[in-house]
């Protein structure tokens, strides 16, 4: 199926989503992509989710969204551990469409502004 979204295009709705949730297997991928050990990457990277056996991404403040992933390249917009991401990230948002950026084209063509951009801040 053809890929019908362009996250070239856009900046990165998806890595503004608050629950982030990452596995033991993301977590000791990230310990190894920054050489640290698994207590210290779970600490410096994840917290505590909604359920207490659950670790989510942490975030950082951003221009267009209250907050976003503290890996997002706030200036690029792109993943700064691409090759280390977690899994929920690589299956995100499959193949087809991508609800987000059919949002985003929607409003940028009703606003005949290619560069619109909607906003949590
Ligand atoms: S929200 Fe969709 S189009 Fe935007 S970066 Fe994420 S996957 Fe790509
Ligand atoms: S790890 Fe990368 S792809 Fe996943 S939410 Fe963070 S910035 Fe986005």
């Amino acid at each position: 199926m053809a890929r019908l979204y362009n996250c070239d295009k856009c900046p990165a709705y998806c890595c503004s989503y608050g629950r982030t949730v990452v596995t033991k297997a993301d977590i000791k991928r990230l310990a190894r992509h920054f050489s640290v050990d698994f207590g210290t990457a779970m600490k410096r990277f994840t917290k505590q989710g909604e359920k207490s056996s659950e670790r989510i991404l942490r975030h950082q403040a951003d221009e267009h969204f209250v907050t976003i992933c503290r890996f997002l390249d706030t200036e690029t917009r792109n993943c700064t551990i691409y090759n280390a991401r977690p899994k929920i990230c690589r299956e995100f948002p499959g193949e087809g469409r991508c609800g987000y950026y059919d949002f985003l084209n929607f409003e940028r063509r009703a606003q005949d502004d290619p560069d619109w951009i909607a906003t949590t801040n």
